[in-house]
């Protein structure tokens, strides 16, 4: 949307007070991302009765999911855009448009000739290799929203990750919503050690990042890759979401918890140094105290580098909704809170055990915590999610691949002294064009 936008000779800005056009970019799967869009819509409503602004946009995967209910109750927005019509965001611009732009089913795929601009600066990417989703979790609406799987094809995607690297990028984050599933839909099935592969080829890329990998069997040939590939960092982001055999059962996920360690093991044996991050779900319709039990357990022996713990959100077109045996808020949020403390010790003694060590960092930019502390991320730690490392001890600059030596750690940050300088500037911003638009994003 952001490249539309700069194609219709937009200027983009992050202050909406100053904007034309106000798009929300919402999510739609949970409940608390849910009322953060809502939030979000309605501060920026008010934002348009105040300030200068036209046009309020509503995009994404609220609005695919609940078009009518939302038209219905939001006379202040102007346009909805589904989760599949973001390019329609220029005859939104253009002017003219009709109020609803939802398309259904939700289809579109990203291609490489689509206008991109990253919000986030040139040196880091997301590439989003699949739309879409086949499988049946039963607690899970996004197969609901997004569709089936609809995997981009190699050339493609290579295409664009060419092009993000010639303009500056020097780390990918592959994504998708199955990622390990990638390519299964297409003509000749070319797996994803096929796409890494090419995706290494990339002169100039440094890292190569694989999210979402479902915990089905890892093959040989992907496991080899992450342990050895240069490029290929040794992270593996692959959500659990439970350890017992009956909770995986209700949530329709396949396998029982004895796949689960043995994937484990696969991955702590054969990645030496890798860092495993995971997510769980807690408070599903059915979880006793002994399943939580259960997953406490295996938490504990499986000591991953990083847990994200959800508690379980009660959506209307999952196959979860109609499970019985519900687990009350209060015992769902206990649940959290008690897994997030057992996890805590063990990241932090996986962080303080890089204390003394050497490691490249890739500069993001200013840091959270002050502006003339800049904070990067080692090939451990994934944008937006991970901790970072602070950073001291000599000028860098974003977008820059130094060397630091670790001199303390904390439960998820790290701070670093910066040894070499060896990296260069991106490229600077392209020129400002007329007009102003402002994304929102929410999750
Ligand atoms: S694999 Fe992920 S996106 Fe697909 S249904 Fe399961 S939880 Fe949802």
């Amino acid at each position: 949307m952001l490249g539309v936008a700069l194609g219709e000779e937009y200027q983009l800005t992050a202050d909406p007070a100053e904007a034309e056009c106000i798009v929300v970019n919402t999510c739609g799967f949970i409940g608390p991302a849910k009322e953060e869009s809502i939030d979000t819509i309605l501060a920026m409503g008010r934002m348009k009765e105040e300030g200068r602004c036209e046009k309020l946009v509503v995009a994404g995967c609220l609005s695919q999911r609940y078009p009518d209910d939302l038209a219905k109750e939001m006379p202040e927005v102007d346009h909805f855009l589904g989760s599949s019509d973001m390019l329609r965001l220029g005859e939104v611009l253009a002017g003219g448009a009709e109020r609803m732009l939802v398309g259904n089913p939700a289809n579109y795929t990203l291609r490489a000739t689509d206008p991109r601009v990253l919000s986030q600066g040139q040196h880091s990417a997301y590439l989003k290799i699949a739309e879409g989703c086949n499988r049946t979790c039963s607690f899970c609406a996004i197969p609901a929203i997004r569709g089936k799987q609809r995997s981009r094809g190699v050339d493609d995607i290579v295409a664009e990750a060419e092009r993000l690297v010639a303009g500056g990028t020097l780390e990918l984050n592959v994504i998708s919503q199955d990622t390990i599933a990638f390519g299964r839909d297409l003509d000749g099935r070319p797996d994803l050690a096929t796409l890494v592969r090419r995706l290494g080829d990339i002169a100039g890329l440094r890292w190569l990042r694989l999210h979402y990998l479902y915990p089905e069997t890892l093959t040989d040939e992907l496991v080899e890759l992450i342990a050895q590939h240069p490029k290929v960092v040794r992270y593996v982001d692959m959500p659990l979401q439970h350890a017992s055999d009956a909770m995986l059962k209700r949530m329709k996920r396949g396998h029982g918890g004895t796949r689960l360690r043995r994937v484990v093991e696969t991955v702590r044996n054969r990645i030496p140094g890798v860092v495993f991050r995971t997510a769980f779900i807690v408070g599903h319709p059915g979880e006793t105290d002994e399943d939580f039990k259960e997953l406490c357990e295996f938490v504990k022996w499986a000591e991953f580098d990083r847990v994200g713990v959800f508690r379980y959100s009660d959506e209307e077109d999952t196959g979860s909704f109609t499970q019985t045996a519900k687990v009350t808020k209060k015992d769902s949020a206990a649940r959290h809170r008690k897994l997030m403390a057992l996890q805590r010790p063990i990241s932090r003694k996986r962080n303080r055990a890089l204390v003394g060590r050497r490691v490249e960092v890739l500069v993001d930019g200013a840091s959270d915590q002050h502006e003339y502390v800049l904070q990067g991320r080692h090939a451990g730690q994934a944008p937006d999610i991970d901790g970072v490392v602070y950073l001291s001890g000599a000028e860098v600059r974003p977008g820059e691949m130094v060397t630091a030596e670790i001199t303390q750690s904390a439960d998820y940050d790290l701070v670093g002294e910066v040894l070499l300088d060896d990296g260069d500037v991106p490229a600077a911003p392209p020129p400002k064009p007329r007009r102003r638009v402002s994304l929102r994003v929410t999750a």
